[in-house]
């Protein structure tokens, strides 16, 4: 089932132009946008994947990865087709980069899934959401009005004003920090400029808010310039979650396993900088607890997904250090 879609303007020849990301694509009659899913048919740009999902499962909260989001509790975590990026080294490739099959996704019933399973809520992940926005949009208002949560799993390539329309029904997200070059995220098929203005965006509006960094040898481990986002970050606030991410080869890149040393030194930068520093998709000790940031006393205890809250206070049990953890 296709919708209208939301932004998008009617351009001569039965052109259309998408409004939603930054790449504004201009799409010829029965032609796709660059995320595949967005379409002009005869004149007008449908989203074509309304209402349809091809992953839907319970997943900890963890996994999205967010770790100061009701750590410890599950989510319902749907993803559907299509991207606005091209990473080479896309883990979920399979359903991003082509439309696969898809079953209903009702919001109604999502609903009902996610109250009987304990969740907290609703995840839109796996592949990027923002080019579903308009069955996102629909979903988010039907869980905000029954109490549940909406969290965004997000490259963050989304435009102000449809940025701004959703906002007000997003309580948590995590958006990928890919690197902090233009240059870099032009490879990747995006603009580091648009990822910045929605972490900016999210955090003046409240959103929760974590970052993931992929750390990927020779495409973003200069350590300069990762210590210019880390520094960047800080000036929105220290209190954001960073999660360095260890890069596997994946999808059409070759370029080699991140080594945990460089992790290592990456979290070291990073911890002169933030309070909370995480290392994910790998298994070094202490990686992925959380410590106070002023007495260093273990807070949460995470081995895999398993997870072990040693408080459920907003405030650290040895120094009464007020943290920054939405139990
Ligand atoms: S959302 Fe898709 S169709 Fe629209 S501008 Fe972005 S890539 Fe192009
Ligand atoms: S933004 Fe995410 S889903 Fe899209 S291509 Fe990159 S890694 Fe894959």
């Amino acid at each position: 089932m296709g919708v209208p879609a939301k932004y998008w303007e009617k351009v001569d020849n039965n052109k259309v132009r998408c409004l939603l990301c930054p790449h504004q694509c201009l799409i010829n009659d029965s032609k796709s946008g660059l995320c595949l899913i967005r379409k002009n048919i005869d004149g007008i740009l449908q989203q074509t994947s309304y209402g349809q999902m091809c992953s839907a499962s319970f997943d900890p909260i963890e996994k999205k990865p967010l770790y100061h989001f009701h750590p410890g509790k599950d989510i319902l975590s749907i993803g559907s087709n299509g991207c606005n990026m091209k990473c080479r080294h896309c883990q979920n490739w399979e359903i991003s980069t082509k439309e696969t099959n898809r079953q209903e996704a009702l919001t109604d019933k999502l609903l009902k899934l996610s109250n009987n399973n304990n969740s907290i809520g609703i995840a839109y992940t796996y592949n990027e959401p923002i080019v579903w926005f308009e069955f996102i949009y629909d979903c988010a208002k039907v869980f905000k009005e029954a109490g549940q949560a909406n969290v965004l799993v997000s490259n963050g390539q989304i435009n102000s004003e449809p940025l701004a329309e959703l906002i007000p029904y997003i309580d948590a997200a995590n958006i990928d920090l890919k690197g902090f070059t233009e240059e870099f995220y032009k490879n990747e098929g995006g603009y580091l400029k648009t990822t910045m203005n929605t972490i900016e965006t999210m955090t003046k509006a409240g959103v929760h808010l974590e970052l993931t960094n992929l750390v990927i040898l020779t495409l973003n481990d200069d350590p300069k310039t990762f210590e210019e986002m880390c520094r960047y970050i800080s000036h929105l606030s220290k209190e954001i979650p960073l999660h360095l991410s260890r890069y596997f080869p994946q999808h059409k890149s070759e370029i080699k396993l991140t080594p945990n040393d460089t992790l290592i030194e990456f979290r070291n930068i990073a911890n002169k900088y933030l309070n909370y520093v995480y290392l994910g998709n790998v298994s070094i000790k202490d990686g992925s607890n959380t410590n106070c940031p002023n007495c260093d006393t273990i807070l949460i205890q995470r081995s895999g997904y398993k997870t072990d809250c040693l408080t459920r206070n907003n405030i650290c049990p040895n120094c009464s250090a007020q943290l920054s953890i939405l139990f």
